[in-house]
C-alpha cells in the first residue's frame, strides 16, 4: 500500500509513483526479501511503519533505505533468512 505521504519530505505521491518525486523515497514500503538463489521474493507491501515485513522478517524498503530507524536487528526465523544474511554480508557491507 503506498503511503498518503511521502515519509520523508511529506510530498503527496501520485496513484501509482513507486518513488516520491521531490526527493525520490521509496513511496512503497515493500519487503527487501529477494528470495535468496533459488526462493521466490517476498513482494509484500507493509504499512508504513514496518521497519520488517509482517510476511516473512526481512527488513522493509523503508528500514533499508533509513527512512524508518529501529534498533532491534532482524531475528532469524530459518534458512531462508539465513541465506538473506549471507547475501547482504557478501555484496553489500564493506
Ligand atoms: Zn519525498
Ligand atoms: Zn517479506
Amino acid at each position: 500500500m503506498p503511503v498518503d505521504r511521502c515519509v520523508r519530505c511529506r510530498s503527496k505521491p501520485g496513484k501509482n509513483d513507486q518513488y516520491c518525486k521531490q526527493c525520490s523515497a521509496p513511496i512503497v514500503n515493500r519487503c527487501t526479501y529477494d528470495g535468496g538463489l533459488t526462493g521466490e521474493p517476498c513482494t509484500k507491501e507493509n504499512t508504513e511503519d514496518a521497519a520488517f515485513c509482517v510476511a516473512c522478517g526481512a527488513p522493509t524498503t523503508f528500514n533499508q533505505t533509513g527512512l524508518l530507524q529501529t534498533v532491534y536487528a532482524p531475528v532469524s526465523t530459518g534458512d531462508e533468512l539465513e541465506e538473506y544474511h549471507h547475501f547482504t554480508h557478501r555484496f553489500f557491507e564493506p
